[in-house]
């Protein structure tokens, strides 16, 4: 098989003040990337054929270390916060100063062209320049790959600059410590420095896509997966990191669309990316064999550890970090939609991990308690997850996302509750996490149960069962599923004490309603009426 040269698009490098010269690799295929990795003693390949990497010092995102630059565009439209930190433009020109000095002496460097958004309407093309070779693969993984005859033409929207082994003087550049995610929406340009994590690189331009899109193009910039049945209808599951979004979407009886990031326009809903990035730990063919098997050449697989004496991954091992992934190009997933496109969607999952036990396995959300629930966005850390957890602990994160928003969470509620009801959209709470006691004491949802609830929704079996109300929370909780035994289906009785139940119950209600006191003003009066009220 030929392949295809390309030029290196030296112009706009140029621009950016970096140097051109014969070591730049541009648009290298997988098979060379994975090659040049394993050259350079970056990476393995496992019995499976994938390239297993270590991602180094960091093996998560660094949420404390990601700004955004104060400009004119930014200054006034950021809801700034502890995620939304402020950079000023003085310390964003040494960082980028700092950073092409670099690249430049730099004996090669990685340069690849892909787009973001599967809808061609709202298109943003992206230059990614790596450091490494196995970063520049997750971006061929992960993001949009155009065609030869779109390389022609191709012009970047938007710049991804990643130098994982550079140390920024922190005092000097204004950052908090040696690494750091810088965006600057005024150059285009998202700097990632000090962190070898790959996750960034995708967050980063889901964040600005969450600026943009709400902003200049009033679609809503979801995270969620989503897929879709053979009746052609459109599901999205929303939810934090761990509550299930790249699991549950991979359905063989459904085409996947996309596993984190989508847009939802006034008639289609699209993926914003190219791929998958799904969590490797206690993965099991069994329960999860669409990921497993995507395991295979052009993979690339972070942080986990090989049986001893072998090139087996032992997915149970979490030792280097619980955060092991994995990515790989949507078409790893034997049944996914090509463009990742789907009609508006007729049903919505709140997908929490309530790891005290107290939230029903599945239930039916009103209108008014949907935009509680998005507003709240709750679910639990679980030991493990986070060095210094050992105990569950609650987390409330806006639109179940709020690390990746910048604009205030406002906007993006008011933009899903409008498309909820004009739409008549039913919408889904599901606890993927603890039943029959809290972490410790009672077990995690089955996997196959929540499948069985999430496909008797969907098949719109739950449509004509009986319900009951949640004597607190106040959603609708079936009384019957196929396939689920029905005491796990009211979460009171599956606890051996339902005193200590209704106990825990009451104090989950406090940490919403305590959470909720910053967003209620700006909510209406009938959103309010939604919240959880403690029995006398
Ligand atoms: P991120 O935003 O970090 O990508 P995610 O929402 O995509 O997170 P998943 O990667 O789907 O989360 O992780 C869910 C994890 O929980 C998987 O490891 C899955 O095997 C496990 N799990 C256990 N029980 C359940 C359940 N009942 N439902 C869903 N997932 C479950
Ligand atoms: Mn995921």
């Amino acid at each position: 098989m030929s392949v295809p040269v390309f030029t290196i698009p030296a112009n706009k490098l140029v621009q950016l003040g970096l140097h051109i010269s014969d070591t730049i690799h541009y648009q290298l295929s997988p098979e060379e990337l994975t090659r040049q990795t394993l050259r350079r003693k970056e990476g393995v390949l496992n019995d499976t054929g994938a390239l297993v990497i270590l991602t180094g010092e960091f093996t998560g995102r660094s949420p404390k270390d990601r700004f955004i630059v104060k400009d004119e565009i930014s200054a006034g439209s950021v809801h700034w916060n502890d995620f939304n930190q402020a950079i000023d433009e003085s310390c964003f020109d040494r960082i980028l100063d700092t950073m092409t000095r670099y690249l430049n002496e730099l004996p090669e460097i990685w340069v690849r062209d892909c787009y973001v958004c599967a809808d061609p309407r709202y298109r943003l093309n992206i230059r990614v320049v790596n450091e490494l070779p196995a970063m520049n693969l997750f971006a061929y993984n992960m993001f949009l790959r155009p065609t030869d005859n779109e390389l022609e033409h191709f012009h970047p929207d938007w710049h991804i600059l990643s130098a994982p082994c550079l140390r920024l003087d922190a005092a000097l550049c204004g950052t908090r410590q040696s690494n750091a995610v810088v965006v600057s929406f005024r150059h285009k340009l998202i700097l990632a420095i000090g962190t070898g994590y790959t996750g960034e690189m995708k967050k980063s331009i889901f964040s600005i896509l969450n600026f943009l899109l709400p902003r200049d193009k009033n679609v809503l910039s979801m995270h969620c997966s989503a897929n879709r049945g053979p009746k052609g209808d459109t599901a999205i599951f929303f939810g934090l990191s761990g509550t299930g979004k790249t699991t549950l979407s991979a359905d063989p009886a459904r085409r996947l669309i996309g596993d984190d990031e989508h847009g939802w326009t006034p008639d289609n809903i699209f993926n914003f990316e190219g791929g998958c990035y799904a969590k490797c730990i206690n993965l099991k063919e069994e329960k999860e064999p669409q990921i497993y098997q995507a395991i295979r050449p052009g993979a690339l697989v972070e942080n986990v550890r090989f049986f001893p004496g072998t090139d087996r991954i032992n997915f149970e091992d979490g030792s280097i970090t619980e955060n092991t992934r994995v990515s790989y190009p949507l078409s790893y997933i034997g049944n996914a939609l090509e463009p990742s496109v789907g009609p508006v969607p007729k049903n919505i999952f709140f997908l929490t991990c309530d790891a005290y036990g107290v939230l029903p396995p599945i239930s039916r959300l009103t209108p008014e308690q949907a935009m509680y629930q998005f507003i709240s966005g709750y679910t639990a850390k679980v030991a493990g997850t986070e060095t210094g957890i050992t105990e569950p602990k609650s987390t409330f994160s806006a639109c179940f996302g709020a690390p990746f928003l910048p604009l205030h969470p406002g906007r993006y509620a008011e933009l899903l509750g409008k498309k909820i009801r004009e739409q008549g959209v039913k919408v889904w709470l599901v606890n993927t996490g603890w039943s029959g006691g809290p972490y410790g004491k009672g077990n995690r949802m089955s996997l196959t149960y929540t499948r069985s609830m999430i496909s008797a929704a969907l098949e719109g079996i739950l449509d004509n069962v009986e319900y009951t109300p949640h004597p607190v929370f106040g959603m609708a909780m079936p009384k019957t599923c196929p396939g689920v035994p029905s005491n796990l289906l009211d979460p009171r009785g599956t606890w051996p004490d339902p005193a200590a139940y209704d106990e825990m119950a009451g104090r989950l209600a406090d940490w919403f309603t305590t959470n909720f006191e910053k967003y209620a003003k700006g909510v209406a009066p009938e959103v309010l009426q939604a919240a959880p009220r403690k029995q006398a």
